[in-house]
Protein backbone atom coordinates (compact mmCIF):
# COMPACT_ATOMS: atom_id res chain seq x y z
CA UNK A 1 0.00 0.00 0.00
CA UNK A 2 1.36 3.26 -0.81
CA UNK A 3 0.09 6.81 -0.76
CA UNK A 4 -3.27 8.18 0.80
CA UNK A 5 -4.85 5.42 3.07
CA UNK A 6 -8.07 3.63 1.86
CA UNK A 7 -10.67 2.31 4.36
CA UNK A 8 -8.04 3.10 7.55
CA UNK A 9 -7.43 6.84 8.49
CA UNK A 10 -3.67 6.34 8.72
CA UNK A 11 -3.57 7.48 12.25
CA UNK A 12 -3.48 6.66 16.15
CA UNK A 13 -3.77 8.93 19.23
CA UNK A 14 -1.80 7.76 21.95
CA UNK A 15 -2.77 8.85 25.30
CA UNK A 16 -0.61 8.85 28.46
CA UNK A 17 -2.46 9.81 31.62
CA UNK A 18 0.40 9.82 33.83
CA UNK A 19 1.99 12.38 31.94
CA UNK A 20 -0.81 14.30 30.40
CA UNK A 21 1.56 13.64 26.78
CA UNK A 22 -0.70 13.50 23.80
CA UNK A 23 0.87 11.93 20.27
CA UNK A 24 -0.94 11.23 17.23
CA UNK A 25 1.32 8.63 15.04
CA UNK A 26 0.86 7.34 11.21
CA UNK A 27 -0.26 4.30 11.58
CA UNK A 28 1.71 1.58 10.14
CA UNK A 29 1.12 0.19 6.44
CA UNK A 30 3.11 -3.13 7.84
CA UNK A 31 1.15 -3.29 10.54
CA UNK A 32 -2.14 -2.42 8.40
CA UNK A 33 -1.20 -4.85 6.10
CA UNK A 34 -0.25 -8.09 8.15
CA UNK A 35 -3.28 -7.59 11.28
CA UNK A 36 -5.66 -6.50 9.27
CA UNK A 37 -8.47 -4.36 11.23
CA UNK A 38 -9.55 -3.03 14.80
CA UNK A 39 -8.49 -6.35 16.40
CA UNK A 40 -5.90 -7.77 14.73
CA UNK A 41 -3.72 -4.44 14.90
CA UNK A 42 -4.93 -4.33 18.78
CA UNK A 43 -3.47 -7.55 19.57
CA UNK A 44 0.13 -7.05 18.23
CA UNK A 45 -0.12 -2.96 20.25
CA UNK A 46 -1.33 -5.35 23.34
CA UNK A 47 1.35 -7.99 22.97
CA UNK A 48 4.18 -5.39 22.57
CA UNK A 49 3.27 -3.20 25.25
CA UNK A 50 2.18 -5.86 28.35
CA UNK A 51 4.75 -7.30 30.47
CA UNK A 52 3.92 -10.63 32.09
CA UNK A 53 3.54 -9.38 35.67
CA UNK A 54 1.15 -6.14 34.29
CA UNK A 55 -1.47 -5.48 36.86
CA UNK A 56 -4.80 -5.44 35.00
CA UNK A 57 -5.49 -2.60 37.11
CA UNK A 58 -2.39 -1.02 37.72
CA UNK A 59 -1.06 2.14 35.72
CA UNK A 60 1.05 0.05 33.26
CA UNK A 61 -1.70 -1.66 31.53
CA UNK A 62 -3.03 -0.38 28.75
CA UNK A 63 -6.21 -0.13 27.31
CA UNK A 64 -6.45 0.02 23.20
CA UNK A 65 -9.45 0.72 21.28
CA UNK A 66 -9.09 -0.08 17.49
CA UNK A 67 -11.58 0.12 14.63
CA UNK A 68 -11.35 -1.88 11.28
CA UNK A 69 -10.86 -0.47 7.67
CA UNK A 70 -14.50 -0.72 6.89
CA UNK A 71 -16.06 0.91 9.90
CA UNK A 72 -17.07 4.07 9.07
CA UNK A 73 -17.75 2.57 5.63
CA UNK A 74 -21.72 2.16 5.07
CA UNK A 75 -21.32 -1.37 5.90
CA UNK A 76 -21.22 -0.69 9.66
CA UNK A 77 -19.28 0.75 12.62
CA UNK A 78 -17.70 -1.81 15.10
CA UNK A 79 -15.15 -0.90 17.79
CA UNK A 80 -12.34 -3.35 19.38
CA UNK A 81 -11.43 -2.51 22.90
CA UNK A 82 -8.48 -4.51 23.98
CA UNK A 83 -6.49 -4.71 27.30
CA UNK A 84 -5.30 -7.12 29.97
CA UNK A 85 -8.20 -8.35 31.77
CA UNK A 86 -9.47 -7.68 35.46
CA UNK A 87 -11.43 -10.68 34.85
CA UNK A 88 -9.14 -13.42 34.32
CA UNK A 89 -6.10 -12.09 34.36
CA UNK A 90 -5.71 -13.01 30.77
CA UNK A 91 -6.12 -11.56 27.48
CA UNK A 92 -8.90 -8.70 27.52
CA UNK A 93 -11.12 -8.69 24.33
CA UNK A 94 -14.23 -7.31 23.65
CA UNK A 95 -16.00 -5.85 20.60
CA UNK A 96 -19.23 -3.24 20.43
CA UNK A 97 -21.66 -2.02 17.55
CA UNK A 98 -23.04 1.51 17.62
CA UNK A 99 -21.71 4.34 16.58
CA UNK A 100 -18.59 5.54 17.98
CA UNK A 101 -16.17 3.76 16.01
CA UNK A 102 -17.40 5.06 12.94
CA UNK A 103 -17.32 8.56 14.63
CA UNK A 104 -13.79 7.97 15.49
CA UNK A 105 -13.22 7.56 12.09
CA UNK A 106 -14.59 10.67 10.75
CA UNK A 107 -12.65 12.37 13.38
CA UNK A 108 -9.57 10.73 11.34
CA UNK A 109 -8.10 8.19 13.47
CA UNK A 110 -8.30 4.52 13.57
CA UNK A 111 -7.09 3.53 17.08
CA UNK A 112 -6.10 5.03 20.21
CA UNK A 113 -3.51 3.69 22.76
CA UNK A 114 -4.24 4.59 26.94
CA UNK A 115 -1.65 4.23 28.97
CA UNK A 116 -0.46 5.62 32.50
CA UNK A 117 -3.12 6.46 35.26
CA UNK A 118 -4.88 9.61 35.77
CA UNK A 119 -4.44 11.76 39.05
CA UNK A 120 -7.77 12.70 39.10
CA UNK A 121 -11.20 12.07 36.91
CA UNK A 122 -10.50 13.05 33.19
CA UNK A 123 -12.26 12.68 30.04
CA UNK A 124 -10.47 12.76 26.55
CA UNK A 125 -12.62 15.08 24.04
CA UNK A 126 -11.67 14.82 19.98
CA UNK A 127 -13.28 17.02 17.71
CA UNK A 128 -11.35 16.14 14.14
CA UNK A 129 -7.76 17.35 14.75
CA UNK A 130 -8.54 18.89 18.30
CA UNK A 131 -7.68 16.78 20.87
CA UNK A 132 -8.20 17.84 24.74
CA UNK A 133 -7.72 15.89 27.55
CA UNK A 134 -10.42 17.50 30.27
CA UNK A 135 -11.16 17.59 33.62
CA UNK A 136 -14.50 14.94 34.10
CA UNK A 137 -14.75 15.93 37.82
CA UNK A 138 -18.21 16.67 37.52
CA UNK A 139 -19.17 13.50 35.66
CA UNK A 140 -17.09 10.99 38.04
CA UNK A 141 -19.97 9.54 40.16
CA UNK A 142 -22.52 10.04 37.24
CA UNK A 143 -23.78 6.97 35.19
CA UNK A 144 -23.03 6.99 31.19
CA UNK A 145 -26.32 8.13 30.04
CA UNK A 146 -26.56 11.09 32.40
CA UNK A 147 -22.42 11.97 31.22
CA UNK A 148 -23.58 11.29 27.25
CA UNK A 149 -26.46 13.90 27.77
CA UNK A 150 -24.17 16.41 29.90
CA UNK A 151 -21.42 16.26 27.27
CA UNK A 152 -23.77 16.73 24.28
CA UNK A 153 -25.08 19.70 26.69
CA UNK A 154 -22.36 21.12 27.33
CA UNK A 155 -21.32 21.01 23.11
CA UNK A 156 -24.60 22.27 22.20
CA UNK A 157 -23.67 19.02 19.98
CA UNK A 158 -26.32 16.03 19.56
CA UNK A 159 -24.29 14.41 17.40
CA UNK A 160 -20.98 13.45 19.85
CA UNK A 161 -20.55 10.23 20.28
CA UNK A 162 -19.52 9.17 23.71
CA UNK A 163 -18.01 6.05 24.81
CA UNK A 164 -17.24 5.27 28.55
CA UNK A 165 -18.41 4.04 31.73
CA UNK A 166 -21.02 3.80 34.51
CA UNK A 167 -20.36 3.44 38.50
CA UNK A 168 -19.24 0.09 37.85
CA UNK A 169 -16.40 0.91 36.09
CA UNK A 170 -15.64 3.47 38.31
CA UNK A 171 -15.68 0.66 41.42
CA UNK A 172 -13.36 -1.59 39.80
CA UNK A 173 -16.49 -4.46 39.39
CA UNK A 174 -14.32 -6.75 37.64
CA UNK A 175 -16.80 -7.49 35.01
CA UNK A 176 -17.54 -3.28 34.62
CA UNK A 177 -18.38 -2.66 30.73
CA UNK A 178 -17.65 -0.18 28.33
CA UNK A 179 -20.59 1.47 26.83
CA UNK A 180 -21.66 3.51 23.78
CA UNK A 181 -24.73 4.57 22.02
CA UNK A 182 -26.66 4.21 25.18
CA UNK A 183 -26.41 0.35 25.54
CA UNK A 184 -23.71 -1.29 22.85
CA UNK A 185 -21.24 -2.42 25.13
CA UNK A 186 -17.82 -3.37 24.99
CA UNK A 187 -18.86 -5.69 27.60
CA UNK A 188 -16.43 -9.15 28.28
CA UNK A 189 -13.43 -9.38 30.06
CA UNK A 190 -13.69 -6.09 32.56
CA UNK A 191 -12.10 -4.03 30.06
CA UNK A 192 -14.60 -1.34 32.21
CA UNK A 193 -12.80 -1.50 35.27
CA UNK A 194 -9.40 -1.04 33.57
CA UNK A 195 -10.57 1.93 31.91
CA UNK A 196 -11.77 3.16 35.33
CA UNK A 197 -8.20 2.20 36.88
CA UNK A 198 -6.81 4.62 34.47
CA UNK A 199 -9.47 7.26 36.01
CA UNK A 200 -10.17 7.92 32.57
CA UNK A 201 -14.33 8.76 32.65
CA UNK A 202 -15.31 8.54 28.83
CA UNK A 203 -13.76 9.91 25.40
CA UNK A 204 -16.16 11.96 23.26
CA UNK A 205 -15.90 12.46 19.73
CA UNK A 206 -16.63 14.34 16.71
CA UNK A 207 -15.97 14.04 13.24
CA UNK A 208 -16.34 15.54 9.96
CA UNK A 209 -14.23 13.54 7.78
CA UNK A 210 -15.03 10.89 5.69
CA UNK A 211 -13.76 7.49 4.67
CA UNK A 212 -12.06 7.20 1.24
CA UNK A 213 -13.11 4.05 -0.91
CA UNK A 214 -10.62 2.74 -3.13
CA UNK A 215 -12.90 1.79 -5.79
CA UNK A 216 -16.73 2.79 -4.90
CA UNK A 217 -18.03 1.18 -7.97
CA UNK A 218 -16.78 -2.20 -7.32
CA UNK A 219 -17.13 -1.68 -3.22
CA UNK A 220 -20.97 -1.40 -3.91
CA UNK A 221 -21.41 -4.10 -6.04
CA UNK A 222 -19.49 -6.39 -3.48
CA UNK A 223 -22.00 -4.70 -0.79
CA UNK A 224 -24.91 -5.65 -2.79
CA UNK A 225 -23.76 -9.15 -3.20
CA UNK A 226 -23.47 -9.65 0.60
CA UNK A 227 -26.69 -7.40 1.10
CA UNK A 228 -29.00 -9.60 -1.52
CA UNK A 229 -26.67 -12.66 0.15
CA UNK A 230 -27.86 -11.81 3.74
CA UNK A 231 -32.05 -10.69 3.19
CA UNK A 232 -32.78 -13.94 1.75
CA UNK A 233 -30.87 -16.37 4.33
CA UNK A 234 -33.74 -17.80 6.20
CA UNK A 235 -32.23 -16.02 9.36
CA UNK A 236 -33.53 -12.81 7.97
CA UNK A 237 -36.92 -13.50 8.70
CA UNK A 238 -35.60 -13.95 12.26
CA UNK A 239 -32.89 -11.69 13.61
CA UNK A 240 -33.90 -8.24 11.73
CA UNK A 241 -37.80 -8.89 13.39
CA UNK A 242 -37.45 -10.52 17.43
CA UNK A 243 -33.82 -9.49 17.18
CA UNK A 244 -30.87 -11.61 19.31
CA UNK A 245 -33.76 -12.85 21.83
CA UNK A 246 -35.10 -15.37 19.31
CA UNK A 247 -32.35 -17.88 20.40
CA UNK A 248 -34.24 -18.17 23.32
CA UNK A 249 -37.56 -19.42 21.38
CA UNK A 250 -35.10 -22.17 19.30
CA UNK A 251 -33.06 -22.70 22.68
CA UNK A 252 -36.23 -23.63 24.17
CA UNK A 253 -37.08 -25.65 21.26
CA UNK A 254 -33.84 -27.81 20.87
CA UNK A 255 -33.83 -28.17 25.14
CA UNK A 256 -30.67 -26.15 25.46
CA UNK A 257 -31.58 -23.35 27.32
CA UNK A 258 -28.94 -22.17 29.90
CA UNK A 259 -31.49 -22.48 33.35
CA UNK A 260 -30.93 -21.68 36.77
CA UNK A 261 -26.64 -21.56 36.55
CA UNK A 262 -26.86 -24.20 34.01
CA UNK A 263 -28.25 -26.58 36.28
CA UNK A 264 -31.44 -27.34 34.39
CA UNK A 265 -32.60 -26.83 30.50
CA UNK A 266 -35.84 -25.86 30.97
CA UNK A 267 -38.38 -23.24 32.89
CA UNK A 268 -41.35 -22.98 33.63
CA UNK A 269 -42.87 -19.54 31.89
CA UNK A 270 -40.45 -19.62 29.59
CA UNK A 271 -43.19 -18.57 26.89
CA UNK A 272 -42.96 -15.17 28.45
CA UNK A 273 -39.43 -14.54 28.11
CA UNK A 274 -38.67 -15.24 24.05
CA UNK A 275 -38.12 -13.03 20.97
CA UNK A 276 -41.95 -13.87 20.09
CA UNK A 277 -43.08 -12.45 23.82
CA UNK A 278 -40.47 -9.16 23.23
CA UNK A 279 -42.15 -8.52 19.71
CA UNK A 280 -45.99 -8.85 21.27
CA UNK A 281 -46.04 -7.67 24.40
CA UNK A 282 -42.83 -4.72 24.27
CA UNK A 283 -41.24 -4.02 21.50
CA UNK A 284 -41.79 -0.55 20.04
CA UNK A 285 -39.45 -0.06 17.07
CA UNK A 286 -36.25 -1.74 15.73
CA UNK A 287 -32.86 0.33 16.05
CA UNK A 288 -29.79 -0.37 14.21
CA UNK A 289 -26.15 0.53 14.65
CA UNK A 290 -24.46 2.99 12.62
CA UNK A 291 -25.17 1.92 8.73
CA UNK A 292 -26.62 -1.59 9.91
CA UNK A 293 -28.96 -3.43 7.56
CA UNK A 294 -29.75 -6.18 9.93
CA UNK A 295 -31.20 -3.52 12.49
CA UNK A 296 -31.23 -6.67 15.37
CA UNK A 297 -31.82 -4.07 18.55
CA UNK A 298 -35.34 -2.83 19.46
CA UNK A 299 -36.89 0.30 21.93
CA UNK A 300 -38.99 -1.54 24.58
CA UNK A 301 -41.55 -0.48 26.50
CA UNK A 302 -43.85 -2.10 29.48
CA UNK A 303 -47.30 -0.69 29.10
CA UNK A 304 -48.39 -2.05 32.46
CA UNK A 305 -47.72 -3.84 36.11
CA UNK A 306 -44.76 -2.89 38.69
CA UNK A 307 -42.71 -1.28 35.92
CA UNK A 308 -45.05 0.60 33.90
CA UNK A 309 -43.58 3.68 31.95
CA UNK A 310 -40.09 1.46 31.72
CA UNK A 311 -38.58 2.23 28.42
CA UNK A 312 -35.39 1.45 26.78
CA UNK A 313 -33.36 -0.09 23.87
CA UNK A 314 -30.56 -2.67 24.52
CA UNK A 315 -31.95 -6.40 24.08
CA UNK A 316 -29.97 -9.12 23.02
CA UNK A 317 -30.36 -12.88 23.66
CA UNK A 318 -27.76 -12.52 26.24
CA UNK A 319 -29.28 -9.85 28.25
CA UNK A 320 -32.80 -11.72 28.22
CA UNK A 321 -31.25 -15.17 28.98
CA UNK A 322 -28.54 -13.33 31.85
CA UNK A 323 -31.13 -11.86 34.08
CA UNK A 324 -33.90 -14.08 32.77
CA UNK A 325 -33.97 -18.02 32.98
CA UNK A 326 -30.34 -18.34 33.73
CA UNK A 327 -31.18 -16.92 37.32
CA UNK A 328 -34.98 -18.63 37.35
CA UNK A 329 -36.44 -15.18 36.48
CA UNK A 330 -39.26 -15.65 33.67
CA UNK A 331 -40.91 -11.80 34.47
CA UNK A 332 -40.00 -9.90 31.87
CA UNK A 333 -40.90 -6.16 32.89
CA UNK A 334 -38.01 -7.24 35.92
CA UNK A 335 -35.66 -8.37 33.05
CA UNK A 336 -36.40 -5.44 30.69
CA UNK A 337 -35.84 -3.06 34.34
CA UNK A 338 -32.52 -4.82 34.53
CA UNK A 339 -31.21 -4.53 31.50
CA UNK A 340 -31.81 -0.43 31.78
CA UNK A 341 -30.03 -0.40 35.13
CA UNK A 342 -26.93 -2.78 34.10
CA UNK A 343 -26.80 -0.45 31.05
CA UNK A 344 -26.53 2.53 32.53
CA UNK A 345 -24.06 1.35 35.43
CA UNK A 346 -22.02 -0.26 32.31
CA UNK A 347 -22.33 -3.48 33.76
CA UNK A 348 -21.25 -6.50 31.67
CA UNK A 349 -24.95 -8.15 31.12
CA UNK A 350 -23.19 -11.65 31.38
CA UNK A 351 -21.25 -11.77 33.89
CA UNK A 352 -23.81 -10.01 36.28
CA UNK A 353 -25.97 -12.80 35.57
CA UNK A 354 -23.17 -15.03 36.02
CA UNK A 355 -22.62 -14.16 39.48
CA UNK A 356 -26.24 -13.84 40.45
CA UNK A 357 -26.62 -17.14 39.11
CA UNK A 358 -23.50 -18.67 41.19
CA UNK A 359 -25.33 -16.82 44.34
CA UNK A 360 -28.78 -18.16 43.95
CA UNK A 361 -27.37 -21.76 43.64
CA UNK A 362 -25.44 -21.79 46.35
CA UNK A 363 -28.00 -20.11 48.67
CA UNK A 364 -30.63 -22.72 47.18
CA UNK A 365 -28.43 -25.85 48.32
CA UNK A 366 -27.22 -24.01 51.17
CA UNK A 367 -23.67 -23.59 50.59
CA UNK A 368 -24.13 -19.63 51.78
CA UNK A 369 -26.36 -18.27 54.56
CA UNK A 370 -28.61 -15.25 55.07
CA UNK A 371 -25.57 -14.94 57.23
CA UNK A 372 -23.45 -14.52 54.10
CA UNK A 373 -25.93 -12.38 51.83
CA UNK A 374 -26.21 -9.50 54.52
CA UNK A 375 -29.46 -11.20 55.87
CA UNK A 376 -31.01 -11.38 51.96
CA UNK A 377 -32.76 -14.37 50.85
CA UNK A 378 -31.72 -15.02 47.15
CA UNK A 379 -34.33 -17.27 46.09
CA UNK A 380 -34.46 -18.55 42.19
CA UNK A 381 -36.24 -15.86 40.02
CA UNK A 382 -37.02 -13.03 42.78
CA UNK A 383 -37.42 -9.96 40.76
CA UNK A 384 -36.95 -7.91 43.91
CA UNK A 385 -33.68 -9.28 44.76
CA UNK A 386 -32.53 -9.25 41.03
CA UNK A 387 -33.20 -5.87 40.82
CA UNK A 388 -31.27 -5.00 44.29
CA UNK A 389 -28.32 -7.59 43.31
CA UNK A 390 -27.80 -5.79 40.37
CA UNK A 391 -27.26 -2.20 42.35
CA UNK A 392 -25.56 -3.60 44.97
CA UNK A 393 -22.56 -5.50 42.48
CA UNK A 394 -22.65 -1.81 41.04
CA UNK A 395 -21.92 0.23 43.79
CA UNK A 396 -19.79 -2.40 45.70
CA UNK A 397 -22.48 -2.64 48.66
CA UNK A 398 -22.55 -5.14 50.90
CA UNK A 399 -23.17 -8.86 49.37
CA UNK A 400 -22.62 -6.78 46.05
CA UNK A 401 -19.22 -6.06 46.89
CA UNK A 402 -18.34 -10.33 46.27
CA UNK A 403 -20.40 -10.50 43.58
CA UNK A 404 -18.46 -7.64 41.68
CA UNK A 405 -15.29 -9.69 41.31
CA UNK A 406 -17.40 -12.21 38.72
CA UNK A 407 -17.85 -16.02 39.47
CA UNK A 408 -14.17 -17.30 39.38
CA UNK A 409 -12.88 -15.23 42.45
CA UNK A 410 -16.25 -15.28 44.13
CA UNK A 411 -15.82 -19.25 44.36
CA UNK A 412 -12.08 -18.39 45.34
CA UNK A 413 -13.52 -16.43 48.53
CA UNK A 414 -16.10 -18.74 49.24
CA UNK A 415 -14.21 -21.59 49.30
CA UNK A 416 -16.62 -24.14 49.99
S1 LIG B 1 -27.76 -3.77 14.67
FE1 LIG B 1 -27.45 -5.84 15.49
S2 LIG B 1 -26.62 -7.05 13.79
FE2 LIG B 1 -26.35 -4.86 13.30
S3 LIG B 1 -24.26 -4.36 14.02
FE3 LIG B 1 -25.70 -3.80 15.65
S4 LIG B 1 -25.69 -5.64 16.97
FE4 LIG B 1 -24.85 -6.29 15.00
Amino acid sequence: MQGKWYGWAGKIIELDLTSKKILVKPLSRDLAERFVGGRGINMKFLFDEIKPNTDPLGPENVLIFGTGPLTGTIVGSRTQVSTKAPMTGFLGDSNSGGHWGAELKFAGYDHIIIKGRSEKPVYLFIDDDEIEIRDASHLWGKNIWEVTDIIRDEESDSEIQVLGIGLAGENLVRFAAIMNTFSRANGRTGVGAVMGSKRLKCIAVRGTKGVSIADPERFLNHIKEIYQKATTSPMFDHYPVYGTPILTDMKAELGNLPVKNWSDITIEGVENVTGKALVEKYAQKNRACYGCFYHCDHFFMVKEGKYQGVIGPGLEYESVNGLGPRIGNTDFPTILHGINIVNDYGLDVVSTGGSIALAMDLYERGIITEKDTGGIPIRWGDGDVIIDLIHKIAKREGFGDLLAEGPYYMAKKIGK
